[in-house]
């Protein structure tokens, strides 16, 4: 099985008709680019039924939201269930994300919940994972990977860690335009799988699919992908333009 995977984050952006736009132009570059590894966009909520209505004109196009609530239903104004998302055609979810870590101030705590939740309502959670500048200049990397990794995978059973996907993104890197070099990625990626690896053994580390995310663009993808513990990519701003993205795509192979 591949462990190859794409990712589009659309974040805050797109109304109905741009994003039906830009779906039917990835669909239809990717049918004719023959991209064979699945991509996922992860759209605004409200947009989610009408991208998955057109991606599914491609076979390996599938589509993913943002956030979920901890909770299955309830008194929650204003927040979207597991539930709802799949309801609609969406088979992924972003957990954890650094932007609702810091600007929602979302805890390892919550997106724990929120990974169980995902998985419980049969969506396979995007777990996102990464250092903060302050973090990475005070030589904090391994160690701030290493408690989100423990906090987010290792509470779910050995079995549901098979259907989580995980995301590095440096917070440093989003956005930003600063990429990580393809080997800063790669000695992050390889703790990660590591650390897998001691906790649930070859078979799991070695299927599991670990993606990057931080200003992945159609220049700098396939340096990144031919690392060999970098299995594809988490991209926010570069998704939002269908060539771009899908020259991203075809670096998958
Ligand atoms: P970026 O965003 O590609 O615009 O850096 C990545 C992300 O936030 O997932």
């Amino acid at each position: 099985m591949s462990r190859l995977l794409l990712a589009a984050n659309w974040k805050m952006h797109l109304e109905l008709q741009t994003a039906q736009e830009l779906t039917s132009e990835i669909a239809s570059m990717l049918n004719s680019e023959a991209v064979s590894a699945p991509v996922v966009l992860c759209a605004p909520a409200p947009l989610l039924q009408a991208v998955a209505h057109l991606a599914k004109e491609h076979e390996g196009l599938f589509v993913g939201a943002q956030n979920l609530h901890e909770e299955k239903q309830g008194a929650f104004t204003g927040e979207i269930s597991g539930e709802m998302i799949a309801s609609v055609g969406a088979q992924y979810v972003v957990v954890g994300h650094s932007e609702r870590r810091q600007l929602f101030k979302e805890s390892d705590e919550l997106i724990t919940r929120k990974i169980t939740r995902a998985l419980e309502a049969g969506l396979i959670p995007i777990f996102c994972v990464g250092e903060t500048l302050a973090e990475r200049e005070a030589g904090l990397t391994p160690e701030v990977i290493e408690r989100q990794i423990r906090a987010g995978l290792f509470t779910p059973t050995a079995e549901a860690i098979t259907k989580i996907v995980l995301a590095y993104e440096p917070v440093w890197a989003i956005g930003t335009g600063k990429t990580a070099t393809p080997e800063q990625a790669q000695q992050v990626h390889l703790q990660i799988r590591t650390l897998i690896r001691d906790r649930f053994g070859d078979e799991i580390a070695d299927n599991f699919t670990i993606l990057y995310g931080g200003s992945v663009k159609g220049s700098n993808a396939a340096e990144l992908f031919a690392q060999p513990d970098i299995d594809g990519g988490l991209v926010g701003g570069a998704s939002l333009q269908s060539r771009e993205f899908v020259t991203i795509a075809k670096a998958l192979r």
